[in-house]
C-alpha cells in the first residue's frame, strides 16, 4: 500500500454523504468518482499549478464552443471580466454600461479599471437588460459622459441569453465593446449560436454553484487574437510568456515584464476538474431541465406565481436557476423563504441588484426607484433548488413544499 491511499480513499465517498432527511439543499455540486480520479492523477505529477491540464481545458472548452475562439482559464469568472474589460481599452474616466440585476463582480472590476458602471434596468420577466434598457442607460448620461463609454457588458440571467443580435448591433453603432458575462450560461445559445462566440469577450464561472464547477475557476473566451493575446499576458503578472512555456524552452529562464498584471491563471487541479466535468455537460444540463421542467408542470396555473421565462425555441437556457416570480408583494415573497425553511427546502434570491447597495447608491446616488424593472423582479424572485444530483424524492418534496408555503405566506405577508 502506497502512502497516499489512504489519505485519498475516504474522499471518494464525500458525495455519497446523504443529506439529512427531509431536507433539500440550495445546490449540491456534482462530483464523480471521475472527477476525484482526475484530480489526484495531477496531485501525483509534481506540478499543481497551471500546466498541462490548463491547456488541455482551454482546449476542450474552445471546441465546446464550435473551434472559433480563443479560451483562457483564470482563476474566477471575476478574473475574466477585468482582464476582458482590460484588454478591450476599458480606461480611467471611462464608462461602462452592465445590468443592475447582478452580482457586484462586474461592478467591481470596471471601479478596479479607474472606470464607472453605468446601471441598465432589466425585462422583469428575463432578468436580462434590452436594446432598449441599454439606450435608455446611456440617454440619462451627459453628453460628455456618453463620449466616455467603452463598452457593455450584458449578462445572461439565470442561463437565458440576452438578445445578443440585437445588442451586439447597437455596440456596433456606438463602437462599444461588447463583454458578456456567461457566469449563468453554460452551455447556452442564442439565435443557434453558443454563448462565449458573440461579442469582443465572454467570461464563464466555475463557482461551487455554476453549471461546471472546480471550487474557484472561470473561463475568458475570445475572437480577437489582440485581446487574447493582452489578457494572456496580463493574466500572469504582465509576462509576455506563460509560465508553463517558460520551462520548456531553451533558456527557460529568461522572461521579459511588459506590464503591471495580474496573478489570475488557474491552478492545474482546478484544471483537471473542469476537462473532467465539461465531458458531462450537456448531461447535467438535461438533468436540470428535467427539474425546470417538473417545476413548470407544477407551478404553472398556481395564483400568486409566475414561472421563469423560456429560451425562444430553438436556443438552449443553460438552466442554471429556476428563478420562481410571488406576485403578492415582497413582504409575500420573504415570508415564502422562510416557510420553504420550515419544511426543509432552501432557497435563495438571486440578486439583490447593485442599485439596492450602498457601495453603489453611495458612489452614484442610485436609489432603487431608478430602475423599476430590476427592483420589481428583486421583489419576486426566489431561486428554487436546482442541481443535477437532485434525487426525484427531492424535487417531489419542492414541488409540495411551494403551494404549501405560498398559502401560508399569503396569510402572513
Ligand atoms: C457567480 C457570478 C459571478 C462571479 O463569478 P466568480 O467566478 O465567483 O468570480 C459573476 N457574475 C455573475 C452573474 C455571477 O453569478
Amino acid at each position: 500500500m502506497t502512502l497516499l491511499e489512504p489519505v485519498v480513499e475516504p474522499q471518494l465517498r464525500v458525495e455519497r454523504r446523504p443529506e439529512p432527511p427531509g431536507e433539500v439543499p440550495f445546490h449540491v455540486t456534482s462530483v464523480t468518482e471521475q472527477d476525484i480520479a482526475a484530480v489526484v492523477s495531477v496531485m501525483r505529477d509534481g506540478w499543481l499549478t497551471t500546466g498541462q491540464r490548463c491547456v488541455d481545458f482551454e482546449h476542450d472548452f474552445t471546441e465546446h464552443l464550435g473551434g472559433r475562439v480563443t479560451s483562457l482559464a483564470v482563476s474566477s469568472c471575476t478574473a475574466a471580466l477585468h482582464l476582458a474589460l482590460e484588454a478591450v481599452g476599458v480606461r480611467p474616466g471611462d464608462r461602462v454600461i452592465t445590468s443592475a440585476y447582478t452580482f457586484t463582480a462586474v461592478g467591481e472590476v470596471i471601479r478596479h479599471l479607474g472606470a464607472h458602471p453605468v446601471l441598465a434596468d432589466v425585462d422583469p420577466v428575463t432578468g436580462n437588460v434590452t436594446a432598449r434598457t441599454v439606450t435608455d442607460a446611456w440617454r440619462r448620461l451627459t453628453p460628455s459622459a456618453r463620449r466616455r463609454v467603452r463598452a457593455v457588458v450584458p449578462v445572461h440571467y439565470a442561463g437565458l441569453a440576452c438578445e445578443m443580435e440585437v445588442l451586439t448591433a447597437l455596440a456596433a453603432q456606438h463602437r462599444w465593446a461588447v463583454v458578456d458575462d456567461a457566469a449563468h450560461a453554460l452551455p447556452a445559445t442564442r439565435a443557434g449560436r453558443s454563448i462565449g462566440t458573440w461579442g469582443d469577450a465572454t467570461a464563464f464561472s466555475f463557482y461551487a454553484t455554476k453549471t461546471l464547477s472546480t471550487g474557484e475557476g472561470g473561463m475568458l473566451t475570445t475572437s480577437r487574437p489582440e485581446v487574447a493575446a493582452r489578457a494572456r499576458t496580463m493574466r500572469l503578472h504582465g509576462i509576455d510568456r506563460d509560465c508553463f512555456d517558460r520551462y520548456r524552452r531553451k533558456d527557460a529562464w529568461r522572461y521579459e515584464v511588459v506590464d503591471a498584471g495580474y496573478k489570475y491563471n488557474l491552478t492545474d487541479m482546478a484544471a483537471a476538474l473542469g476537462v473532467s466535468q465539461l465531458g458531462r455537460l450537456h448531461a447535467m444540463r438535461d438533468r436540470r431541465a428535467a427539474v425546470a421542467d417538473r417545476y413548470d408542470e407544477a407551478f404553472a396555473g398556481v395564483d400568486g406565481l409566475a414561472l421563469p421565462a423560456h429560451a425562444p425555441d430553438g436556443d438552449v437556457h443553460a438552466r442554471h436557476l429556476y428563478p420562481l416570480r410571488v406576485l403578492g408583494g415582497v413582504s409575500v415573497r420573504d415570508v415564502f423563504i422562510r416557510e420553504l425553511a420550515a419544511l426543509g427546502v432552501s432557497a435563495s434570491v438571486h440578486f439583490i441588484p447593485l442599485h439596492h447597495h450602498p457601495h453603489y447608491q453611495d458612489t452614484y446616488g442610485v436609489v432603487p426607484d431608478d430602475l423599476p424593472g430590476a427592483t420589481t423582479l428583486f421583489q419576486q424572485e426566489v431561486s428554487l433548488p436546482l442541481f443535477p444530483g437532485m434525487t426525484p424524492g427531492q424535487v417531489e418534496q419542492v414541488v409540495e413544499a411551494v403551494p404549501v408555503a405560498l398559502a401560508r405566506a399569503e396569510r402572513q405577508g
